[in-house]
Formats: C-alpha cells, sequence, structure tokens
C-alpha cells in the first residue's frame, strides 16, 4: 500500500547519494571531526570490524546551539564515506494521530536499510524524544509510541544492517535516557560555538567562495573578521560572506572587499539588536574577569587543582569556564578543600575586586532547598551551628581569596585582557603570561 511516510515528492530532498561534502569544508571542530571519523572508517570498511568481532557502532549525538556545525559535519561524514545521506527532521513525527509517528519512523528506517550503507541523520531529534512520562495528553502518549519504536528499530540493527544514525539537538538535557543507553546513541559529539581561531578557519573556507580583491591576504583577512566577530557560529559566518558579496553586488564592485565585510558584519550585528550587542561586550568583560580570577587563585593557591585551560566562550550553561586537572584522588585534604573554595571564590571577587559584578545580599552562600530542606535529620539548634560553621568557613575563605586578588589585581587584568583577546588561555599560555607556577603540579597527568 501506499506509505505513510509520504516520501514520493520529498524524496529528493531527503536523500542525497552524494553530498560532495569532505571534512575540509568543516572548519574547526577538530576534536568532533575525530570522533565521528571512526564511523567513517567503518562504513568504507565494515568488514574489517565484522572479522574483528568489533562491537559496530550504531549512532551518535551531534549536540549544540544552532549553527555550529552538525548538520554539515553529518552530510561531511557522508561525503567522506561516499555513502548516501538521509535527512529528516524530528518534528515531522510529531503527530496526534494514533500509530501514524510511529509508521513514520517504520518507513524511515526502511529506507535507510534499502539504501545501506548509509549515515542516517535526524535534525532536533528533541522534538520525538523528550524525556517520557512527564505529562498525562493524548498527544504524548502518541509521542512515546514513536520514540519507542525509533529504540525498536535501533536495537533491530545487527551487524549487517550499515546504517549509522546520527542525531542533531540542541536540547540534549531533556532528552529520554534511554535514547543514550549502550547500541544506540551512546557517543555525543558537542559542538560548541567557535572560538577565534576557529572563526577565523571557518572564514577561510567561505571566503574561499568570493571573489575578492588581489591585494587581498586570505590568511589575515580571515583574522582580521575573526576578531569582530565574538560569539558567532559557523551559521552566522557563512551569513556575513554572503551578505558581503551581495553589498558588492549592489555596489558594482567587481571584487568583495574589506569594506563589504565590515558593513556585512554590523548589518548582521544590527539584525541581532544592537542592544543586546553592547550589553554583550560588556557583558565578555565581566566572563573575562571573573574567569580570570577563578585561574589566578588557583594558580597561587598550592593545594588547588592544577590547570588545564581557561576560557570566554560560552559552552553548555555558563558563559565562561575554567578547566583543571583533577588529582587522581577521592578523599581531599582540609588544605584542598579550603583551596578549592578560595578557587570558586576567586571569580566572583575578582568581579568585585575590579568593581564589575555585585555582591550579593546574602554573603558568599548559595542555599540549596532540596531535600534536606523538609526532612532535616538533625535538630534546630545542630542546623543553627551547621549554619554558623560554614558561614565562618566561607568567610575565612572569602577573605583569603579577596587578599590574593587585591595583591595580585595586575595579574588579573593581564590574564583577563589576553583572555579578551585570545578568548581561550592554555596553561602554556599562563606561563607565558606569569611565569610557571610557583608550586609542582602534582598530578598524575601532568606532563
Ligand atoms: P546546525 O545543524 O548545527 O544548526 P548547520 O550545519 O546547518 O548547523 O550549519 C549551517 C551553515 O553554517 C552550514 O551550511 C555552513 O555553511 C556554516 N557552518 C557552520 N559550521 C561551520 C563550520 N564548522 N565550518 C564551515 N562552515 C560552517
Amino acid at each position: 500500500g501506499r506509505s505513510v511516510f509520504d516520501m514520493s515528492e520529498s524524496k529528493a530532498k531527503l536523500l542525497e547519494h552524494n553530498s560532495g561534502l569532505k571534512f575540509k569544508d568543516v572548519a574547526g571542530c577538530d576534536e568532533a571531526k575525530q570522533e565521528i571519523m571512526e564511523f567513517v572508517t567503518y562504513l568504507k570498511n565494515p568488514k574489517k570490524y565484522r572479522d574483528l568481532g568489533a562491537k559496530i557502532p550504531k549512532g551518535a549525538l551531534l549536540s549544540g546551539p544552532p549553527g555550529t556545525g552538525k548538520t554539515l559535519l553529518a552530510k561531511a561524514a557522508a561525503g567522506e564515506a561516499d555513502v548516501p545521506f538521509i535527512t529528516v527532521n524530528g518534528s515531522e513525527f510529531q503527530e496526534i494521530f494514533v500509530g501514524v509517528g510511529s509508521a513514520r519512523v517504520r518507513d524511515m528506517f526502511a529506507l535507510a536499510r534499502r539504501h545501506a550503507p548509509c549515515i542516517l541523520f535526524i535534525d532536533e531529534i528533541d522534538a520525538l524524544g523528550r524525556k517520557r512520562g512527564n505529562g498525562s495528553f493524548n498527544s504524548h502518549s502518541e509521542q512515546e509510541n514513536t520514540l519507542n519504536q525509533l529504540l525498536v528499530e535501533m536495537d533491530g540493527f545487527n551487524s549487517n544492517t550499515n546504517v549509522i544514525v546520527l542525531a542533531g539537538t540542541n536540547r540534549a538535557d531533556i532528552l529520554d535516557p534511554a535514547l543514550m543507553r549502550p547500541g544506540r546513541f551512546d557517543r555525543h559529539i558537542y559542538l560548541g560555538p567557535p572560538d577565534v581561531k576557529g572563526r577565523a578557519s571557518i572564514f577561510k573556507v567561505h571566503l574561499q567562495q568570493l571573489k575578492l580583491d588581489s591585494c587581498i591576504k586570505l590568511e589575515f583577512l580571515a583574522r582580521k573578521l575573526a576578531a569582530l566577530t565574538p560569539r558567532f557560529t559557523g551559521a552566522d559566518i557563512a551569513n556575513v560572506c554572503n551578505e558581503a558579496a551581495l553589498i558588492a553586488a549592489r555596489h558594482l564592485n567587481p571584487h568583495v572587499d574589506t569594506k563589504h565585510f565590515e558593513q556585512a558584519i554590523e548589518r548582521i550585528i544590527g539584525g541581532l539588536e544592537k542592544k543586546s550587542h553592547v550589553l554583550q561586550l560588556a557583558e565578555r568583560t565581566i566572563v573575562a574577569y571573573h574567569e580570570a580570577g577563578h585561574a589566578v587563585t588557583g594558580w597561587f593557591l598550592e593545594h588547588a587543582d592544577p590547570l588545564l585551560k581557561v576560557s570566554i566562550v560560552p559552552r553548555w550553561k555558563g558563559l565562561g569556564y575554567a578547566q583543571y586537572l583533577p588529582k587522581e584522588q577521592y578523599l581531599l585534604s582540609q588544605e584542598q578543600l579550603f583551596d578549592q573554595m578560595c578557587m570558586n571564590l576567586g571569580g566572583r571577587v575578582a568581579e568585585e575586586v575590579v568593581q564589575l559584578g555585585m555582591s550579593d545580599l546574602l554573603g558568599q552562600m548559595s542555599f540549596e532547598l532540596g531535600d534536606i530542606a523538609t526532612q532535616k535529620p538533625f535538630s534546630e539548634p545542630t542546623a543553627q551551628l551547621i549554619d554558623q560553621e560554614v558561614r565562618t568557613l566561607v568567610d575565612t575563605a572569602y577573605q583569603h581569596t579577596l587578599k590574593l586578588i587585591t595583591d595580585k589585581k595586575q595579574v588579573v587584568d593581564l590574564v583577563a585582557k589576553r583572555l579578551l583577546e585570545k578568548e581561550v588561555l592554555q596553561k602554556s599560555d599562563m606561563v607565558e603570561l606569569l611565569g610557571p607556577r610557583p608550586f609542582k603540579d602534582n598530578s598524575l597527568y601532568e606532563e
């Protein structure tokens, strides 16, 4: 009979035999490329894997904000492996009629099996893969059927199926955990907004497609434009390049020129609303000082974990982050706990010292009202005692951190300024700025 998942008209856009895209078209995101490489190797030679008795990977979740290249990377993987690429959007399965959603899932997998070896890309998988069991509407139970069908199909793959399922989402946090079980989307590849280096290499890819003024040095222009576009995603950058070409055409220029790019960037930032962009710039400075505060505090406290890198490129939650090498150890000494506390306070203290942020009326404590608030296993006087002790401890750490940051204010300035410039600082950058850390980094992983 006629398929419910009527692909007769949309077939062409659904299935591409040869996208022509390669990994070189995806700039930056080297880690993500490396992770997806294993699927490519497998699709090129499944027999090698089977002969070795290896469990074949079935799928991966590509997560990250819109425009960061998830679809592009999936497509390029198909191009590299030279296999067909099938795309669908999770929202196409949202159906209120009983059985329609799951029938579509079945049809989609049947199509993929017919074209195997191939890559099936389900964009916006959150539309059909939300956590189950948190609603009482009928549409929810229909959504559950659809999701169950997806799980059944994936579990039904065997080592001869040769279909790799990739799924894109910017809401990995709301996905049903069943999707991430072994043998399903058990690999998680994150694509974040690019840092300044990443943006320069994305610009390079897109600039190559334009007719530039012959005196322009591609490398130089790419770096310059990257510096002008903090927080832009790959999609925004593609947009800038296209807009610049349109502006050049409008002015009847035979080449695209630096000023066209500058106008394009202005226009796109204008589109994102000027006011919020200005705010964003102020916010970047705050974030830079905040992260510099963490990094500098940790640098000068002996028992804090050694720093790996510090960044003001926004990720998952939060606007920046500092990353440390944890020591291989389960019980922390009192000194370690104290230094760790100071390091955590360092961000906020740095904001205060340069008078950027605002101090909070409740002092330096945050209050979590979990279960413990309703059923304390201790008496009211004990609770007060705990409060007092905690407050004393936090205050001591706060004073300690305040003194450190005040003493090292110039160093914090230095690190914050370099962060605003480079967006990501590795440990080696810190050493270049501050000299070697005054203690031995006695972590197991340390080189
Ligand atoms: P997502 O699927 O994450 O929303 P896309 O893959 O659809 O984003 O990206 C949209 C467009 O942005 C791509 O077609 C490409 O032109 C551009 N783009 C995004 N990331 C990159 C990148 N890393 N390198 C080159 N171009 C990119």
